[in-house]
């Protein structure tokens, strides 16, 4: 039998990734770090040029930029808090004045702030919604402004735009001790199905991505031990934990003309966590 952490070496080759994107603009929010990196990388290998934003830690956002332009196409680094209109307003001016459009969006940027449900205080409940949640639609709403006033680019793609949400496992997965969190994902479901319904006639595709475990920063405590990974594994039929490519992957294919006809999908990128692992052998 395997163990846990052999399984984790035996990862896919992510190097395979074919020029879908060729000539396309994306913008990827909290991109400097984990899956919004990952997924950046993902695009700029598919063949787009991407526009990182960042919140804090400039010197890691460059890095990415580097990273990006290394694949042979245009970086570029904007700061905004997703959570405020007005930076928000102000980064897609920038990035439409130094891209010229835009094609793609991923709203990436999110965080968690934990407590028990009665000490959790109003703080932690709206920075986690006001970034989470709000973040996506304050980023959705100018992604897709562009994406009216411009319409179809048939050199580029099929679809006005394409809008990729990062949402979670925990969309659907209760999660006491997070309930700002879940509820944050969960809006993202409704949220994403609603301006789905609303944008499809303008050839607008809306997506999302419910990542589970993911060897990021945001849950480090999750998996950098071996007692912790043991524990995760338990949630993980598939027996490993999920690397930021697994998602940048995904985000590659609902981002191309491969997925033109795939319009209000959540897919989950989990293991198989979704499918409640604590069943197999109980209930
Ligand atoms: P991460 O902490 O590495 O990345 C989150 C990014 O969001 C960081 O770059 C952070 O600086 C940025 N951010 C936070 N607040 C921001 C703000 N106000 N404005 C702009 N950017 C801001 O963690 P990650 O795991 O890469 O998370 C990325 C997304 O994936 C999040 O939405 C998270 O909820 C989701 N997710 C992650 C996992 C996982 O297991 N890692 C699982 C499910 C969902």
């Amino acid at each position: 039998m395997t163990n846990s952490s052999e399984f984790n070496s035996d990862l896919p080759n992510y190097k395979l990734c074919p020029k879908l994107l060729v000539g396309q603009k994306a913008l990827v929010t909290g991109a400097n770090s984990g899956i919004g990196q990952a997924v950046a990388i993902g695009l700029a290998r598919a063949g787009a040029d991407v526009i990182i934003n960042y919140v804090t830690n400039d010197a890691a956002a460059q890095e990415v930029v580097k990273l990006i332009e290394a694949e042979g196409v245009r970086g570029m680094a904007i700061e905004a808090d997703v959570s405020k209109e007005v930076e928000v307003v102000d980064m897609f001016a920038k990035a439409l004045d130094a891209f010229g459009t835009l094609d793609i969006l991923v709203p990436n940027a999110g965080l968690q702030r934990d407590s028990s449900l009665v000490n959790m205080t109003l703080s932690e409940w709206n920075t986690v919604i006001g970034i989470n949640l709000t973040g996506q639609f304050l980023c959705i709403r100018e992604a897709v402004k562009e994406f009216l006033r411009r319409g179809v680019r048939k050199e580029v793609s099929c679809a006005a735009g394409k809008i990729i949400c990062m949402s979670s496992v925990h969309e659907v997965i209760p999660w006491a001790g997070h309930a700002n969190y879940a509820a944050s994902k969960g809006g993202i479901f409704m949220m994403m199905k609603s301006m789905a319904q609303e944008l499809a006639p303008h050839r607008i595709r809306v997506n999302s991505i419910g990542p589970g475990a993911i060897r990021t920063p945001i849950n480090t405590a999750a998996w950098s031990t071996p007692e912790a990974y043991a524990a995760l594994m338990d949630l993980v039929p598939y027996r490993r934990i999920g690397e930021p490519e697994d998602i940048a992957n995904v985000a590659v294919f609902l981002a191309s003309d491969m997925a033109d006809y795939i319009h209000v999908l959540f897919i989950f990128v989990d293991g198989g966590m979704t499918c409640y692992p604590g069943f197999a052998t109980g209930g």
